[in-house]
C-alpha cells in the first residue's frame, strides 16, 4: 500500500517536472514591426505584434519622456532601430526593465503627450497592433497629464537601504568577495559606437570574463550585479556589493565622447570634486543611466551627499585609489590608455561608503579604432588579465596592511 502510494507520488513528481519542462514551449508575444505615422496636428507610432499585450503608459519630464510598460516581449526589429525617429519623436530605446517588465522609452520634441494608446485586434491580413498618438501640448499641460499617468501605474520607488558594520569590523572569510558590475543594460543601451556596437553588450561580454579569469585563480569569490540584458538601477547595483560585504566593486563601461580622436582605456574613482572636465563630463553622463531608463527619481532624496565626510568613506575612498593605481600601471604596459588615467569624479554607482569602488572604462565607443577593437574577445581578454594580476597584487598589499 505504502509502496504503490510512493510509486503515485513519483509518478505525479515525474508528470510534474515533465510538464515545468515544457513550460518554455509558451513563447513570449513579438513586436515584429514599427511604423510612424507624421500628421499636421499629430505623430503616430504602430508597433505590429503577433498578439494583444496589456501594457500601462506614463509620461515624465526633464527630458520629455513618454514610457511604455508590457510584459517581456521577444523584439523582432533589427539591432539599432529606435536611435531615429519622425515627427514629434526623437528616437527611443527598449529592453527588459526587470524580469517581468519590457519597457520602451519614446523621447520627444518638446512637451508632447500620448493622447491615445490603445490596441487593435488582428484584421484581416493586418496583424494585432498597438497604437500611440502624440500631440504637442504646453508645459503645464504636460506636467499635469505626467502627474495624473503616475498616480495611474505601479512603479517601484522603494529605496533600499543597507545597514553594514565598517570594514575592520567584519568577520574574516576565506576568500575576498569581488561585485563586477556590467554597466547599463536592458532599456539602458549605454553608449552607441559608430558601428552600432552597444556599451551595455561589451560590459557583460567584459564582465563574464573578468568573472571567470579571476575564479580561475581560486583566490576570490565573484559575483556579478547582473548577467544578462536587464536593466539596474545605480543604487541596486552599489547595493549588490553592499548586501554581500564585498570588498572590492569594480563597474565596467564602455562610452563616449563628441571627440571621435579621443580613446583609450581609463579608470575613476570617486571624489567630492572631478578632476578634469572630462571626468566630471563622464560621471555626468553615467548617472543619467537611471533617466534614460525612464526611472522616475524625483522623491529620492539626493544621494549620498555629505558621507563623503565620513571616516568609513575616506578609508574606502583610499583603498579605492590604491586599486585604481595598480589597474593604471599594469594596463599601461599592455594597451593603449588615456592621459592622467586614474582620474576622480562624483560618480553614484561609487558611492558604496563601504566598498572600495572603481569604475573601468574599457575604451571608446565613439572612436572607430576602439570600437573595433572592444568588439574583440583578444582584446577585452587582454584588459581583463591586466585587471587580474592588479587584483591580485591589491589583496596581497591589503592582507599585508592588515596583519602589521
Ligand atoms: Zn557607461
Amino acid at each position: 500500500m505504502i509502496r504503490k502510494y510512493v510509486f503515485f507520488i513519483s509518478f505525479m513528481f515525474g508528470v510534474m517536472a515533465f510538464l515545468l519542462s515544457a513550460m518554455p514551449a509558451l513563447a513570449n508575444p513579438k513586436i515584429n514591426d514599427v511604423r510612424f505615422g507624421v500628421y499636421e496636428e499629430k505623430t503616430r507610432l504602430v508597433f505590429d505584434l503577433s498578439e494583444g499585450i496589456p501594457f500601462q503608459l506614463f509620461m515624465l519630464p526633464d527630458p520629455y519622456r513618454v514610457v511604455i510598460d508590457m510584459p517581456v516581449v521577444d523584439w523582432k526589429l533589427p539591432p539599432g532601430s529606435g536611435t531615429k525617429g519622425r515627427g514629434l519623436i526623437q528616437g527611443y530605446r527598449y529592453g527588459l526593465f526587470d524580469k517581468d517588465t519590457f519597457r520602451i522609452v519614446i523621447d520627444t520634441k518638446g512637451p508632447v503627450v500620448a493622447s491615445k494608446a490603445f490596441t487593435l485586434p488582428k484584421n484581416k491580413n493586418k496583424p494585432p497592433r498597438l497604437v500611440i498618438d502624440f500631440k504637442t501640448v504646453s508645459r503645464q499641460a504636460f506636467l499635469d497629464k505626467s502627474r495624473k499617468s503616475l498616480s495611474r501605474v505601479k512603479i517601484d520607488r522603494e529605496v533600499e537601504t543597507v545597514e553594514k558594520p565598517p570594514i575592520a569590523d567584519r568577520a574574516p572569510r576565506d576568500k575576498p568577495v569581488i561585485v563586477i558590475d556590467a554597466g547599463h543594460g536592458g532599456v539602458d543601451p549605454g553608449a552607441i559606437g559608430r558601428k552600432g556596437t552597444y556599451e551595455k553588450t561589451i560590459t557583460l561580454r567584459a564582465a563574464k570574463l573578468l568573472k571567470s579569469a579571476l575564479e580561475k585563480t581560486n583566490r576570490y569569490k565573484v559575483i556579478l550585479t547582473r548577467n544578462r540584458d536587464i536593466f539596474l538601477k545605480l543604487r541596486e547595483r552599489m547595493n549588490v556589493a553592499r548586501r554581500a560585504e564585498a570588498d572590492l566593486f569594480i563597474s565596467l563601461h564602455a562610452d563616449s565622447n563628441p571627440n571621435a580622436a579621443v580613446r583609450g582605456a581609463s579608470i575613476y574613482t570617486l571624489s567630492e570634486t572631478a578632476s578634469d572636465k572630462e571626468a566630471a563630463r563622464l560621471a555626468r553622463r553615467e548617472n543619467k543611466a537611471d533617466l534614460i531608463a525612464g526611472v522616475d527619481l524625483s522623491d529620492e532624496q539626493p544621494i549620498v551627499t555629505s558621507i563623503l565626510l565620513d571616516l568609513a568613506q575616506r578609508e574606502t575612498m583610499n583603498m579605492s585609489a590604491k586599486y585604481a593605481s595598480l589597474v593604471v600601471g599594469d594596463l599601461a604596459n599592455h594597451t593603449k590608455l588615456l592621459r592622467n588615467t586614474h582620474r576622480f569624479a562624483g560618480f553614484v554607482v561609487l558611492k558604496a561608503p563601504d566598498v572600495p569602488s572603481v569604475l573601468v572604462e574599457l575604451g571608446y565607443l565613439s572612436n572607430t579604432k576602439d570600437e573595433k577593437l572592444l568588439k574583440k574577445k583578444t582584446h577585452l581578454s587582454k584588459l581583463v588579465e591586466g585587471i587580474v594580476r592588479a587584483t591580485n597584487q591589491y589583496f596581497r598589499w591589503r592582507d599585508g596592511l592588515q596583519r602589521s
